[in-house]
């Protein structure tokens, strides 16, 4: 059985195996990663990371977590491309969200 890794890089590192225990519990009901949206966009952060990490909104994108998508704030279509999230970009609005006002 191989172990399973903290998006940190380290085996999971649960002090608690109770807690452990639940979070395997939800994963098992609702998949390993949560929607987490910030400022119009949409990562797939992973339960166990929350779970032994929390998470603070403004880091999530610098985690290496994978984009799911973004919705632009000007025309309010959803994109599902990685670039796109991780640009900020609207394809329907030809314009990155910064040059929109
Ligand atoms: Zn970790
Ligand atoms: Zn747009």
């Amino acid at each position: 059985m191989t172990e399973e890794l903290c998006h940190c890089g380290l085996p999971l590192h649960y002090s608690d195996p109770d807690i452990r225990q639940s979070v395997e519990n939800l994963i098992s009901r609702l998949g390993p990663s949560v929607k987490v949206t910030i400022d119009h966009r949409t990562w797939l952060v992973s339960r166990h990371y929350i779970a032994l990490h929390g998470l603070k909104g403004a880091e999530v994108e610098s985690l290496g977590f994978q984009p799911f998508s973004i919705k632009c704030p000007q025309c309010g279509v959803t994109s599902y491309n990685p670039n796109d999230v991780k640009n900020r970009y609207c394809g329907n609005c030809h314009q990155f969200h910064e040059e929109m006002k």
